[in-house]
């Protein structure tokens, strides 16, 4: 009988995947409290604050929180052995000021930051309280974390900080997003992004008519890059998500700048990508009077586990005991970059699926949550070597 079949043969953890769907109404009120808390990348510390301290009332060790406001708690093992570390990023890609109001409508929940990552944050202190409740602990210590800076500019700044100060020889990462349940993302994506800014003597729009233009250029740039073509395989992907520039309606611009967001499933494959826009940079920078700039921004670090890996295993199998009979293996970018690109095996895993992710219309379908929380129960119980 495979491991997970046994788990689920288990009387104690029986009783606790019995009560699951008794959860669920707290489990979703869990996830809207968290969404409440406004934490834009950078500005985690209050929602922090209110994680440590749920944290600190389960009766785990060592909850504390690191100088960048991740928050750490321990379920110690039986024995010695390398941990598990459970992870949830507390940041959202919305500004402190954005309208964080909730509305029902039946199984759904719309709020932005909801599915990714309130309800990932919840999942992992409803997780922690499971395991308390479990009573026999697992062989393995279990850290649970709630990290911050996986969003926008953070570079993952957060997950580079919690593999760097736990256990090297950690035996798994399980990463929680919240609205992905039914995906296992197994290989990490490398991502690269720049600020590219355009800097010329500007001038009067009349009186300097010629004269290079940033924004001008800006839009040049923008449209040679947009022209470049990227192979399907290895999947390959550009993106300029923000502009900036000019001064006014009738100034020539001196500044104009934009962010670019490059990824590929082959480093080699983002290499030819970034060449070709260094070509393209360099044909615009030709003149003295034009001066173009490539800042890095991120560099987020490729790594992977293969299907046939036991962690990855295990997680199809927890996905399969959970109901799940179609299971996307994927690849991505998130918290598991780091983790994966330092050897250390690692999954990403959903709760729910949540739709409009990064948008303000972000809602979230609570149907399969039990599910989702079985599915994560039965792969921590697995990987962290629970035993009668
Ligand atoms: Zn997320």
């Amino acid at each position: 009988m495979d491991t997970i079949t046994n788990l689920t043969q288990d009387p104690a953890v029986q009783t606790i995947l019995n009560r699951l769907p008794d959860h669920l109404a707290y489990f979703i009120d869990l996830a809207i409290a968290i969404q409440q808390i406004p934490a834009p990348t950078f500005a985690e510390g209050e929602r922090a604050q209110f994680v440590q301290s749920r944290l600190q009332t389960l009766g785990l060790v060592d909850v504390y929180r690191d100088e960048m406001f991740n928050v750490y708690a321990r379920l110690p093992g039986q024995t010695g052995a390398p941990p598990v570390i459970v992870s949830a990023h507390l940041d959202t890609v919305f500004a402190a000021a954005t309208d964080l109001t909730v509305r029902r409508e039946g199984h759904l929940v719309y709020g932005p930051g909801i599915g990714d990552n309130s309800l990932g944050v919840a999942g992992l202190l409803l997780l922690a309280e499971l395991m308390v409740q479990l009573g026999t602990r697992p062989q393995r210590d279990i850290w649970f974390v709630a990290n911050v800076c996986e969003e926008g500019l953070g570079d993952l700044r957060g997950m580079r900080a919690v593999v760097d100060r736990l256990d090297r020889n950690a035996t798994a990462y399980i990463i929680l997003e919240g609205g992905v349940y039914g995906h296992l993302f197994h290989k990490a994506i490398a991502v690269k992004r720049y600020r590219i800014e355009i800097n010329t003597p500007g001038g009067h729009s009349w009186g300097n008519f010629g004269a290079p233009s940033a924004v001008h250029l800006l839009g040049r740039l923008i449209a040679a890059i947009d022209q470049i073509t990227v192979p399907e395989k290895p999947r390959t992907s550009y993106n300029i998500g923000k502009i900036e520039g000019g001064t006014t309606v009738n100034s020539i611009a001196a500044q104009a700048s934009l962010l670019l967001d490059c990824r590929s499933e082959d480093n080699g494959a983002l290499a030819d990508l970034l060449a070709q826009i260094q070509g393209v940079v360099n044909q615009l920078a030709r003149s003295s009077e034009v001066q173009i700039t490539m800042l890095p921004i991120g560099d987020r670090p490729a790594g992977q586990i293969n299907e046939n890996h036991p962690l990855v295993q295990l997680a199809a199998a927890a996905l399969r005991a959970s109901g799940c009979d179609h299971i996307h293996l994927n690849s991505g970018s998130t918290d598991a970059n780091i983790p994966l690109s330092r050897g250390i095996p690692a999954v990403c895993v959903g709760l729910a699926q949540g739709h409009n992710a990064h948008r303000l219309d972000e809602y979230l379908d609570t149907t399969l949550l039990p599910a989702g929380m079985k599915q994560l129960l039965l792969l921590t119980l697995a990987a962290a070597e629970y035993k009668r």
